[in-house]
Formats: C-alpha cells, sequence, structure tokens
C-alpha cells in the first residue's frame, strides 16, 4: 500500500456546495471530511496565524501555499493522534484544497488522487445568490461582501482552475451541483462508493 493519504477532492469555486457535500459524505464511515476553510476558521482569530487568515480571506486572496499546506499537514496528523482517521481504513475528502499548481505539487507528496469530483458551476449568480444566503446564516465575513465574492471567483479561475490539469482526465467526474443536496450527493456517490470499495474493506466490519 502506498505511504500517501488515499484521497477524493471536491473540487469547484466558492459556493458550489463543496462544503455541504464534504459534510455530507464524511458522516459515512470509512470518509473523513476535511475542509481547510474550516480549519482557517477555527483558527484563534487572536493568533498570529489567525489574523494572517483574516487578512488574507477579508480580502478575498488566497492564504500562502506554504502557511497552508503547513496547517493542513498539522491537522491531518491531528485526526490521526485523535483516532478520528485511520489511512487503512479511511478514504480523505478534501475540500478547499489543492488550490493552486504549488499546493497541488507539495500537496501530492502526501496524498494519493483516487478521484476528482468537479462540481461545476453552471451560473455565476447562482453561486453569488447562495453565498448572500451563507453570509446571512453563517456569518462569514468574506462571504457579505460581493465584491469580496467575485474576487474569489477571479481567484478561483485564475490559480485554482488551472490545479485540474494536474490530473488524469479519467480521474475526474462533473457533477451538476444544482437540485437538492440529496440529489447532488446521490451523483457523488455514484462515482466514489465503487472506488471505496476497491481501495477499503468494510470499515464497520
Ligand atoms: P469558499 O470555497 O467558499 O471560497 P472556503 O471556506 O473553502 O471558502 O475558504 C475560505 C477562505 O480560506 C479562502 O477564501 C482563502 O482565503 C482561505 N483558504 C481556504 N483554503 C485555502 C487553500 N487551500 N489555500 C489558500 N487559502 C485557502
Amino acid at each position: 500500500m502506498s505511504d500517501r493519504y488515499q484521497s477524493l477532492l471536491l473540487f469547484g469555486p466558492p459556493g458550489v456546495g463543496k462544503g455541504t457535500q464534504g459534510k455530507l459524505l464524511g458522516s459515512i464511515p470509512g470518509f473523513v471530511h476535511l475542509a481547510t476553510g474550516d480549519i482557517f476558521r477555527a483558527l484563534d482569530k487572536n493568533s498570529e496565524l489567525g489574523q494572517q487568515f483574516m487578512a488574507y480571506s477579508s480580502r478575498g486572496e488566497l492564504v500562502p501555499d506554504e502557511l497552508t499546506i503547513k496547517v493542513w499537514r498539522n491537522h491531518v496528523e491531528h485526526l490521526m493522534n485523535d483516532g478520528c482517521f485511520d489511512p487503512e481504513r479511511d478514504v480523505l475528502v478534501l475540500d478547499g484544497i489543492p488550490r493552486s499548481l504549488n499546493q497541488a505539487k507539495t500537496i501530492g507528496e502526501h496524498i494519493d488522487v483516487l478521484a476528482v469530483i468537479h462540481l461545476e458551476c453552471p451560473d455565476i449568480n447562482e453561486m453569488i445568490t447562495r453565498m448572500k444566503r451563507r453570509a446571512e446564516q453563517q456569518g462569514r465575513h468574506d462571504d457579505a461582501d460581493e465584491n469580496v465574492v467575485r474576487k474569489r471567483f477571479e481567484v478561483y479561475k485564475d490559480e485554482t482552475a488551472p490545479v485540474l490539469s494536474c490530473y488524469d482526465a479519467s480521474l475526474v467526474t462533473k457533477i451538476n451541483p444544482i437540485g437538492t443536496p440529496a440529489e447532488v450527493l446521490m451523483n457523488i456517490l455514484k462515482v466514489v462508493v465503487p472506488i471505496y470499495s476497491k481501495n477499503f474493506a468494510n470499515p464497520l466490519a
């Protein structure tokens, strides 16, 4: 077995539903959801790292790669130490990473990508509407200002979308993100369940 963590990537622009689907997948035994945005938001806002995150995210910019990978690695180690992630039993569901070509290269030393779920955004206005709703519900500072949201789409187009070219086309499946959470989940499961079963034993058996 490879010493890299077997992983599924949830890929797509801001607001497309990666977090919603990641959480749903993460509730299934054998699937461990890890969202870099959530990790950053959980940082103490008064810590140096927390302040750095706020500075970048409130401008709609990415946190620098080196810092992001460091935070990601730390988090994975914590999950393993706490018994929440066992690479022999669990597939990692990565949401929000890699987000740049450099991150894809660095994280490639640590993960083995089994599949990329590309939630493709058909309509940027639908995404912006969703994010405004999310700003009201969750109070996310980076969702509240439309200029910051538009900047995040630009960053996605310029820095994140090229990451898809790092993976063989046979690994990438496009999924329509419009529909009920259950419908979108069903379409994702059709892709990932056979892949999970091929690579892992029943985690509850
Ligand atoms: P969304 O996908 O809706 O834009 P996230 O919750 O995934 O939101 O991320 C929020 C912010 O956290 C990003 O705008 C960025 O500043 C930072 N961030 C999250 N993941 C990464 C990453 N892999 N690299 C750099 N910055 C990141």
